[in-house]
């Protein structure tokens, strides 16, 4: 068992009590995270929670999500060994705790936080309860459809296609260098978070990855989310159609096996996608949740 591995095994055995805190965070620092560059000053980092894009340029930095504060706090320091630290724009995907809860940590080196309106709404709605959100930081450069920019030598461009992942997911596109952070519309080869009360759409999520696959090309880099591994975090649009792909197989099983008159607690039971049993679980239930989401949403429309 790899080191990470075992101490989140042990987190889990032991409640924490196993490692004190200050220790697990000596940990985190060290060497749990992934900070690599793709192609011409922008990468990914990887740690806790969803993936950070970032783009280093002497004419300007951005960063896209922001983890959890703790995480974004060693990011941060990575970022100043590159640079002077400052952030010009600080982009949320959209508003899930594991990419907008490190906005309270990094808020003091940016200079401007952007994200889709829709993004912020649920931010404020949904994001309620744990000790995290109490410190919630909203963007405060907000858009409806498409934001861009230019900063130094690269344009900077935004979508938001619809409900997808979520009612406010935004792609982001470093349009000169051709790399594309995909938020958490792409889960790559694991199951994906679906939850219908983050207003999420699988048939928007199709729509919106057969608008991103029309819209990109096959020299484009995309940054995902989510995966298994570091390594497979980015990719191209083979994995974009593999995604578009699973979510069509789940929402096509569940018609047919409601149409087959099976009843919702059998189609929950289901142990995979046919064609789709390479995908992995990042934890339990997550097939389970899927075909949930699946059957509400063929319930009401
Ligand atoms: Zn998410």
């Amino acid at each position: 068992m790899k080191r990470k591995d075992f101490i989140k095994s042990a987190l889990l055995i032991s409640g924490g009590l196993f490692f004190q805190r200050n220790q697990l965070l000596a940990y985190i620092k060290e060497d749990s995270f992934t900070f690599k560059e793709l192609r011409s000053g922008i990468g990914f980092y990887t740690n806790s929670g969803g993936t950070i894009g970032w783009m280093v340029h002497d004419d300007g930095v951005v960063v896209i999500d922001s983890q959890f504060p703790d995480t974004a706090e060693v990011f941060e320091n990575l970022l100043k060994k590159k640079s002077s630290g400052k952030i010009d724009i600080l982009f949320n995907t959209h508003h899930h705790r594991d990419h907008t809860a490190g906005n309270s940590y990094l808020s003091t080196y940016s200079k401007s936080i952007v994200a889709n309106s829709n993004c912020v709404r649920l931010q404020k709605t949904r994001n309620v309860g744990k000790e995290l959100d109490k410190n919630k930081v909203y963007a405060n450069n907000i858009f409806d459809k498409n934001w861009s920019t230019n900063l130094g030598k690269e344009k900077l461009f935004a979508y938001h296609f619809g409900p997808a992942h979520t009612g406010g997911d935004s792609i982001f596109h470093f349009v000169n260098s051709n790399i594309v952070h995909m938020g958490d519309l792409v889960f790559n080869r694991v199951y994906p978070w679906v939850n219908k009360d983050d207003e999420a759409s699988l048939s928007g999520w199709i729509k919106y990855l057969d608008d991103a696959i029309n819209h990109f090309d096959n020299d484009s880099i995309f940054i995902f989310g989510h995966s298994y591994t570091p390594e497979k975090v980015h990719g191209n649009k083979n994995d974009l159609r593999f995604m578009r792909n699973y979510i069509e197989a789940l929402l096509s099983l569940v018609k047919r096996e409601k149409k087959n008159g099976k009843k919702n607690e059998e189609i929950l039971e289901t142990e995979s996608i046919p064609e789709f049993k390479s995908m992995k679980a990042l934890w339990k239930g997550a097939l389970q949740a899927n075909i949930k989401a699946a059957l509400i949403e063929l319930a009401n429309s």
